[in-house]
């Protein structure tokens, strides 16, 4: 079973109110080791996106998503707001025109945006950045794709985003503002690892399901 646009659309709208949910507690990771408003601006533009979603509604794909980055950029600021906002306009030109995704397409299109992001913030792995969730979360999504389920890629792929997270603490950060902090960032959790495991986990509760959704 291929990811509905309909799954897509539940997608945006739970990693809306999981951002919504984890605010605080993405600001109190960001309160260590940088400026304590990385939940606050994610929240601000999931809300504004949330608030464009009924007129994306009937778009394919490509276009939902490209929507999606167009109004994170326009809305979240700092750091992660251009990266996620490349993230989700790469995934839009990789989707474009598509009415479903089979997994690789699904595949495809989160390599298009973490190359987007790695491109624009040139992190590499293990520089304590969202990079570190979403380049396993990737490497998960391609391992499984040679013969599982969408369910199950999509299941190992938001584990792999949730160890990468975890992998985090120990740390020095050598990117963005909590790269300041040098040695003293060591033991912290990720802002950016951790919103960018929300988004994954929240894509394994949504887009392979196809009963009681909402839209
Ligand atoms: P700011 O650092 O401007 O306050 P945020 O608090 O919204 O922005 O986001 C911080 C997060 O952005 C970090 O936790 C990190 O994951 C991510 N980040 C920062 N710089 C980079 C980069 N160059 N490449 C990838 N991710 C980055
Ligand atoms: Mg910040």
């Amino acid at each position: 079973m291929p990811i509905s646009r309909a799954a897509v659309l539940d997608w945006i709208t739970a990693s809306a109110g999981a951002i919504a949910a984890e605010r605080a507690a993405l600001d109190r990771l960001d309160a260590a080791v940088g400026d304590g408003e990385h939940g606050t601006n994610l929240d601000r533009g999931f809300q504004a996106v949330l608030g464009k979603l009924p007129d994306l509604a009937d778009q394919d794909i490509g276009a939902i998503l490209k929507g999606v980055g167009l109004t994170l950029v326009a809305t979240v600021g700092g750091a992660s707001g251009p990266l996620y906002g490349t993230l989700f306009l790469r995934m839009g030109a990789a989707t474009a025109g598509k009415a479903e995704l089979a997994l690789d397409d699904w595949t495809a299109a989160l390599a298009a945006g973490v190359e987007g992001v790695v491109a624009r913030g040139k992190a590499a792995p293990g520089e304590k950045t969202m990079v570190d969730a979403l380049a396993p979360a990737l490497a998960a999504l391609r391992a499984a794709a040679e013969g599982s389920g969408l369910e199950v890629a999509l299941r190992r792929s938001a584990a792999a985003a949730r160890e990468g997270m975890l992998a985090t603490v120990p740390l020095v950060a050598r990117k963005g503002r909590a790269s300041y902090l040098g040695e003293r960032g060591a033991g912290h959790q990720d802002p950016g690892a951790t919103s960018a495991h929300l988004l994954l986990a929240t894509a394994a509760a949504t887009l392979a399901r196809e009963e009681g959704r909402a839209v």
